[in-house]
């Protein structure tokens, strides 16, 4: 027997398809959206859709923005020649929030797991190998410290390295497995400057 309508079903459907939400956190979301006020729901739909349509990826560094180029690739006064290779835009936002590096970014939207079927053509590494067309003296590789984490960075090292360009790994500060942006600003800067050449 169907307990709800069709409608609500549907919603509770679509919540739950959504990472980190199981069945139960679907159906408290779906009721208290629709015990919300109508123009507050409006507004969220909206912003979903709006942030849909503006956001797109920096043509620099691939992370997301609303810009063509983001604020961090377009700051002058950021060392363009020290670039920081992370996972997805959230891993930049926690080294952001550190407010002590100084050079710009690389987000890869993934990492490598040939579990998963994901190759190194999925993410965004060739992209990265064309910014070192530029003068680029380090690359630092931030990917988490998980297996497909780590096989990202080995892949990455040995693509680099035949440039000549320094290559750093973060220091293994970083609880294995843990998501970046969960660990505190402390051991994010710590693990930064105990970053070792690969
Ligand atoms: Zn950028």
């Amino acid at each position: 027997m169907d307990l709800y309508s069709g409608h609500i079903n549907k919603l509770i459907e679509e919540l739950s398809a959504l990472p980190g939400i199981g069945s139960k956190s679907a159906q408290r979301l779906a009721f208290h959206l629709i015990n919300m006020p109508q123009d507050k729901v409006e507004r969220l739909a909206a912003s979903i859709i709006e942030a849909k349509k503006n956001v797109r990826y920096c043509k620099e560094c691939y992370t997301l923005t609303d810009r063509e180029i983001c604020p961090v690739c377009a700051n002058q006064n950021r060392n363009h020649k020290l670039i920081m290779v992370v996972e997805n835009t959230r891993d930049l936002a926690a080294y952001e929030k550190t407010g002590k590096y100084e050079g710009v970014y690389h987000v890869l939207h993934g990492a490598i797991s040939p579990m998963l079927g994901i190759g190194p053509g999925e993410i965004k590494l060739k992209e990265l190998m064309e910014r070192l067309q530029e003068e680029v003296e380090e690359v630092i590789i931030a990917t988490n410290s998980s297996l497909e984490g780590e096989t990202t960075a080995m892949y990455a090292a040995k693509l680099i390295k035949p440039l000549g360009v320094k290559v750093t790994r973060i220091a293994s500060g970083v609880p294995v497995g843990g998501d970046l942006e969960y660990i505190d600003e402390v051991t994010l800067f710590r693990a930064l400057e105990g970053r070792t050449e690969l």
